[in-house]
C-alpha cells in the first residue's frame, strides 16, 4: 500500500491483508470471532503494520470501556452501529492527517 512499507520478509504479510480489511476485522477480532486463516492474517498483517497496532488499541479500549458500562449485557444493535462508526470517522480522520 505505502512505498515505505518494509520490504523483504514483511511484504508478504501486508500483501495479504490491506489495513482496510484489517481494520474491518477488529471487531471480530476483539470478539475472539476471528478463527484459522482470517486471524493469522489479521495477526501477521498486525506484526508488520504499526498503524493498525495502534488503530487496535484504540478499538481494544473502546471495546473494554464499554463492555465495562455495560456489563455483559449485548450490545444493542444501534449502539454499536454508531460505535462503528464513531471509530470509522476517527481512523478516516487519523489517516487523513498522515496521507
Ligand atoms: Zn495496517
Amino acid at each position: 500500500m505505502r512505498p515505505e512499507a518494509r520490504a523483504g520478509e514483511d511484504m508478504e504479510a501486508m500483501n495479504r491483508l490491506s489495513c482496510e480489511q484489517a481494520v474491518r476485522q477488529f471487531f471480530a477480532y476483539l470478539d475472539r470471532a476471528l478463527s484459522g486463516e482470517p486471524l493469522e492474517a489479521l495477526e501477521a498483517h498486525l506484526e508488520a503494520c504499526l498503524d493498525c497496532c495502534d488503530k487496535l488499541q484504540f478499538s481494544r479500549q473502546l471495546d473494554v470501556f464499554v463492555r465495562g458500562r455495560l456489563g455483559e449485557a449485548p450490545l444493542p444493535e444501534d449502539v454499536e452501529a454508531r460505535i462503528r462508526r464513531e471509530i470509522a470517522a476517527a481512523q478516516a480522520g487519523a489517516s487523513e492527517s498522515k496521507e
